[in-house]
């Protein structure tokens, strides 16, 4: 489609826009997605070294709208997570065979979700994808929205929705303020090649410069993601590569034999920022829009599909029954149900941080009291996991892994 007109418009081809789109197709929505890359560099192998940690509901989400089949081959199963907190003998243990007999997630690199996703929206013949372009100028009007793309093209929906990351131009332009806070670390992201097989365990050790992740990907292959000091962590990536195996070596230890890095190394600042209000007048903001939090629980992306569950429920079932899906009462109806579960999961990753790097000994000594005393008990531990599975609350029928 050049011009015309759509369902929605959503700006962001991601994976949460990406994923929206996918949901609202199936259901028999015509969507048109603007992107500002081009899909081939979006999906490139080591474009991005991110390894995403995917919940087990997420999972289910991701194959209700047949993109799961695309990245499965690249995914890693997460069997069991080990927490620990420097170098305490004390430890936090989950397994998986405690909550079923299914893994409590999978680890994809970034570059094979995106391209899943991707490939999902491109064979849809309900999702226009117009990649690369940008919006220069939406209008939202109380009966429809219409966007004037750089290149001359219109579009015109009845919802426009924001999944355009946490820089969102689509959110800014609407007046739509966003507090933030910046954590003056970044992530450090590669991936290593190891001699012995990780066994499915994620691990997750609190070092006094942050949380430090090896994470199971496919075949002998883990996805590192390393808390530093901002500055630290720049120059650490640019050390050569002997230098900086060296210290990445260090912080893994032996247990997964020798290491070699795959591909490139990458750094991305860390922030938290959430979105005063998810909505505006016919706009919803969805995933790094409308919220961005420490990765120390791997949960970002996940609490946008989340987002996108919800969203997509209000507005397929407001458009069987006939009404306006970009109306005030769709939109105040996705508030609703995103608002407290997105600031909860804000406040829970940051308090962690803020635990975690405290290097004040009673402080220290508690939280490993409290790593030990959690492990002991079988229903906390059941409790945790089953919300770092995405299985805690009201879940849309995406996240039950029913059709939108
Ligand atoms: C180090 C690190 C590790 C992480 N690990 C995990 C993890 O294990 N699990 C997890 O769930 N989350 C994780 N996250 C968070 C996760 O990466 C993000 O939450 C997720 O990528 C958000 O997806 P999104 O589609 O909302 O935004 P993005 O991924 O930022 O996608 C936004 C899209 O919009 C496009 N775009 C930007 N501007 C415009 C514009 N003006 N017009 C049109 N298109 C535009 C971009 O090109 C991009 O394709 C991690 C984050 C970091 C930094």
């Amino acid at each position: 489609m050049a011009d015309g007109d759509c369902d929605v418009l959503i700006a962001g081809g991601g994976p949460v826009g990406g994923l929206l789109a996918a949901a609202l197709a199936q259901a028999g929505l015509t969507v048109t997605v603007v992107e500002v890359a081009t899909p081939e560099v979006l999906g490139r192998p080591g474009a991005d070294p991110r390894a995403i940690a995917v919940s087990y509901s997420s999972r289910r989400a991701i194959g209700a709208v047949g993109a799961w089949d695309g990245m499965a081959a690249a995914a890693g199963a997460i069997l069991d997570i080990r927490v620990t907190d420097a170098s305490s003998p004390l430890f936090l243990h989950y397994d998986h065979r405690e909550v079923g007999d299914h893994p409590l997630g999978w680890i994809v690199p970034a570059p094979d979700l995106r391209r899943a996703i991707l490939e999902r929206m491109r064979a849809d013949p309900a999702v226009s994808l117009l990649a690369p372009a940008r919006i220069r100028r939406l209008e939202r009007s109380s009966r429809r929205v219409e966007a004037e793309l750089e290149d001359g093209r219109t579009v015109r929906a009845a919802l426009a929705v924001a999944a355009d990351g946490r820089d969102s131009a689509t959110r800014d332009g609407a007046g739509l303020r966003i507090i933030r806070r910046d954590y003056a670390e970044s992530g450090i992201v590669c991936v290593i090649a190891h001699q012995h097989p990780h066994h499915g365990v994620a691990h997750e050790c609190f070092l006094p410069a942050g949380p430090f992740a090896i994470l199971p990907l496919a075949g002998d292959r883990s996805g590192i993601v390393w808390t530093e000091r901002r500055d630290l962590a720049a120059a650490l990536c640019g050390l050569d590569d002997e230098a900086f195996l060296a210290e990445l070596s260090r912080r893994v230890g032996g247990f997964l034999g020798e290491i070699r890095l795959e591909g490139a190394r990458f750094h991305h600042p860390l922030s938290l920022h959430w979105a005063e209000t998810m909505i505006g007048r016919r706009l919803a903001l969805v995933g790094d829009a409308a919220h961005g939090m420490h990765p120390i629980a791997g949960q970002g992306m996940n609490m946008g599909i989340r987002d996108i569950c919800a969203l997509a429920e209000v507005v397929v079932d407001a458009a069987r029954l006939g009404l306006d899906i970009g109306s005030a009462d769709v939109l105040e109806r996705y508030q609703r149900w995103r608002r407290f579960d997105t600031m909860l999961m804000l406040g829970v990753t940051d308090s962690l941080d803020r635990l975690f790097s405290n290097a004040i000994g009673p402080v220290r000594l508690a939280r490993r009291l409290g790593l030990a005393a959690v492990n002991r008990l079988p229903p906390a531990r059941r409790f945790l996991m089953r919300h770092a599975m995405g299985l805690a609350g009201d879940l849309p029928r995406l996240l039950r892994g029913q059709r939108p």
